[in-house]
């Protein structure tokens, strides 16, 4: 680690030690990372990359954390924050070059006053572009990935790459870079020719019904599970199986099932990753006795030691010794 500081040091690259990370996540959840730095150009994420790895320091890239449950203790190595200075985008035609850096509202908007469709459905979410591609995000039954023409990143051994839509193994909310070792920096977007006015006037409806239905009054980190093909079709949306269930208004410490919309916990004040996560448990066993299936969440989870999973992942029975003790800790 001493090594990645000095080198850090010497180009001027910002960084801080002991970061709290609830400070850059939405939902308001996290211990300290040892070491938290944050790029303002390519080189610099190159460089940082490139020194994590020669110095086996344990990392993940991040971008607003809008989709991320930190844990109370923190992560123990470093986070790399693909953050506002790595973004800005250029539109010519139909095309749209973006850095990963780029919040992804802003990119929407952008395209709507260009007359470009095809990002509408991207309006409200509180994204990075860079994890917005990770994640193949998307609303009403759009994904990010249906409009990526290419998408450059730094692979795990530092060479800068591109791939095509193929190569980046888009699927439901699914893509081969959600395992935060390969950085994606920029990305190229196709769109379709519209109006101003028809693309505007569809994005406003957009966010009137994202402002009706989600409870955007507390820190949340938007839908925690994600829709099942095989579930969806018996039962429909997480949102509404768990309504079904009676789950609305669960509360454990300060993290409950909202009552506006039962696929979001909110963080009503003091939150910890553990109420998170024991009432993520309480919902998906509820929710198995009476559908017979693991509904499976879109959040993911960035254990302390380890690394960045899926948050369902960390329930296989005897595969997490450290959250057994913890929740034991909890109980008595
Ligand atoms: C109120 C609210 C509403 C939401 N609505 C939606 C919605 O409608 N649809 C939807 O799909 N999501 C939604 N989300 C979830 C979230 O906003 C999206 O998943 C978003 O794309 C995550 O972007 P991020 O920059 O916050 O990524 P983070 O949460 O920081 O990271 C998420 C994943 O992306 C990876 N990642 C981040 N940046 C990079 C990068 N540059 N290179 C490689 N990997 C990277 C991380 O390693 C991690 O695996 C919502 C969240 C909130 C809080």
């Amino acid at each position: 680690m001493i090594r990645v500081l000095r080198m850090l040091e010497s180009m001027g690259i910002p960084f801080s030690l002991n970061e709290p990370l609830k400070n850059h996540c939405t939902w308001r959840i996290g211990g300290p990372a040892d070491l938290f730095v944050q790029p303002r150009t390519d080189e610099e994420v190159a460089a940082t990359v490139s020194a994590f790895r020669r110095n086996d320091v344990p990392w993940l890239v991040i971008g607003r954390g809008s989709n991320l449950l930190f844990d109370d203790d923190g992560f123990r190595g470093a986070i790399l924050k693909i953050g506002r200075s790595l973004g800005g985008f250029e539109i010519r035609e139909d095309r749209v070059t973006v850095r990963a850096g780029t919040w992804a509202p802003c990119l929407a908007r952008a395209s709507a006053s260009a007359g470009l469709s095809g990002l509408e459905h991207a309006v409200g979410i509180p994204g990075n572009v860079g994890g917005l591609i990770a994640m193949n995000g998307g609303s009403l039954r759009r994904s990010i990935g249906d409009s990526v023409e290419w998408v450059r990143f730094l692979d795990e051994d530092g060479a800068l790459k591109v791939f095509s839509p193929d190569e980046c193994g888009f699927s439901y909310r699914r893509s081969r870079f959600q395992d935060g070792r390969r950085v994606v920096v920029a990305a190229g977007f196709r769109l379709k020719r519209s109006t101003p006015g028809e693309v505007r006037s569809e994005m406003e409806n957009v966010l009137k019904e994202r402002r009706r239905k989600f409870p955007l009054n507390y820190p949340n980190c938007g839908s925690v599970f994600s829709n099942d093909t095989e579930i969806f079709p018996l039962w429909g949306a997480p949102g509404r199986v768990i309504e079904c269930c009676g789950l609305k208004g669960l509360r454990m410490g300060d993290a409950m099932v909202s009552e506006k919309h039962a696929n979001f916990i909110i963080n009503l004040g003091e939150a910890g990753s553990s109420d998170v996560i024991g009432l993520v448990r309480t919902i998906r066993s509820v929710v198995r006795d009476s559908i017979g299936r693991d509904i499976p969440c879109e959040v993911r989870y960035v254990e302390p030691e380890k690394g960045m999973v899926p948050l369902h992942e960390i329930f296989r029975s005897g595969d997490n010794p450290r959250l057994e003790q913890k929740e034991q800790e909890k109980g008595s």
